[in-house]
């Protein structure tokens, strides 16, 4: 009986062996894995890749720094490692792999007890391509990790990449700000005006903290996301999990990003809603970028729009119609659509636009109800409007 149940428990180990599919990440020359910290660092990271980084089934996974995992998620963050959100938001880490495969550029000391890893995501064949030669590569990401008795843990970026810079306090404003930016204490009470007269006129709890990081340029943005190279265009992340801004520019009072901090309650359901709604509640209080005002958008936009005269508004809600490097369409004519309905229904009618749900569908039913009119007079109704402005 004994050897029989020997066999079955060998064969069992043998075909979870056999089924799991591993990959081994390639380095490129120069990178001394005979040196017993640096093969702990590859092998950490390796492994890491290898057990779906796109999920977070592992809340007990041995790869990353333990007080981070459960910081990240007990705030509701869906994942936890900071490039996750990006990288794996069309492709599966399995798909990854396969297309834009990993290979580890350098592994360096940074103190005793302190590594990073930088990777690159590249896709040989389609490096050559007239198109797609030109998306490739996307990202090379840098981790950081820290050994901890005498083991290794991945760690995210952001709290060794701003270890040296300026910060400044305005009551809930904590703001961290890279060295080659001045910071503007005025802005800075414009912001805080701002939330406290929001969060009144809207009737929306005042956060406790926020955290506002402006970086300077979009390299040093990439960084506190783990990559050392970014190819997305990327000016301006806010999280209202984290209760956090992220902007490249020295912008201290960014209304736009503050907005999607600030609306937020606890008694609206925590599901997401269309881009053209959440976005565009932001554009309506604070313009499209945090340069511009929305009526100067909106100006600009009008224009636009008589010149193409074709565009329908599912053009735009389906992202068909866009910019290469603003989402001016898409935003602009959400905060329209809001100022429309503020004018007439004021705070309450706002509020009950941006819960509309999630999904398009009940977007359109909370937009019926709110012009009185079917959508389908509203989606060429709302673009007419717009080209009057
Ligand atoms: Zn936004």
């Amino acid at each position: 009986m004994k050897k029989y149940l020997l066999l079955f428990t060998l064969l069992i180990i043998g075909f979870s062996l056999f089924s799991q599919k591993k990959h081994q990440l390639s380095l490129v020359g120069g990178i001394d894995t005979s040196k017993v910290d640096i093969k702990s660092v590859y092998e950490l990271f390796n492994n890491y890749l290898n057990d779906t980084p796109d999920s977070i089934h592992f809340k007990t996974n041995p790869y990353w720094d333990r007080d981070e995992v459960n910081d990240y998620l007990s705030k509701g963050m869906p994942y936890f490692d900071e490039s996750a959100g990006l990288m794996y938001r069309s492709l599966s880490a399995e798909e990854h792999w396969s297309f834009y495969e990993p290979k580890i550029l350098a592994i360096e000391q940074v103190d005793s007890n302190l590594y990073t890893i930088k990777t690159l995501y590249y896709n040989e064949t389609y490096s050559k391509d007239s198109v797609y030669g030109c998306w490739n590569p996307p990202y090379i990401t840098k981790h950081y990790c820290e050994r901890q008795g005498g083991k290794y843990f991945l760690k995210n970026a952001i709290t060794y990449e701003t270890q040296y810079w300026n910060k400044y306090q305005y009551e809930m404003l904590h703001y961290l700000v890279h060295p080659s930016l001045k910071f503007n204490s005025k802005q800075a009470e414009e912001a805080l005006k701002f939330i406290k007269k929001t969060c009144s006129q809207y009737n929306l709890p005042i956060p406790k903290r926020i955290d506002y990081y402006c970086t300077g340029t979009r390299e040093e943005l990439a960084k506190l996301f783990n990559f050392s190279y970014l190819l997305s265009y990327m000016n301006g992340v806010s999280s209202k999990y984290l209760s956090r801004i992220i902007i490249k520019d020295d912008n201290f009072s960014h209304i736009h990003e503050l907005s999607h901090i600030i609306f937020n309650h606890p008694k609206w359901r925590k599901n997401s809603r269309p881009l053209i709604v959440n976005e565009g509640l932001a554009t309506f209080l604070g313009g499209a970028d945090g340069k511009k005002s929305f009526s100067e958008n909106l100006k600009e936009w009008a224009e636009e729009l008589r010149q193409v005269d074709t565009l329908t508004l599912d053009d735009i809600i389906e992202n068909k119609y866009r910019h290469l490097t603003d989402n001016n369409p898409i935003y602009v004519t959400g905060a329209y659509i809001f100022k429309l309905v503020y004018r007439q229904h004021q705070e309450e009618g706002v509020i009950k636009l941006f819960n509309c749900g999630k999904e398009i569908a009940d977007f359109k039913i909370v937009i019926e109800n709110l012009f009185d009119m079917p959508y389908d007079t509203f989606k060429v109704w709302i673009l007419e409007k717009i080209k009057e402005e």
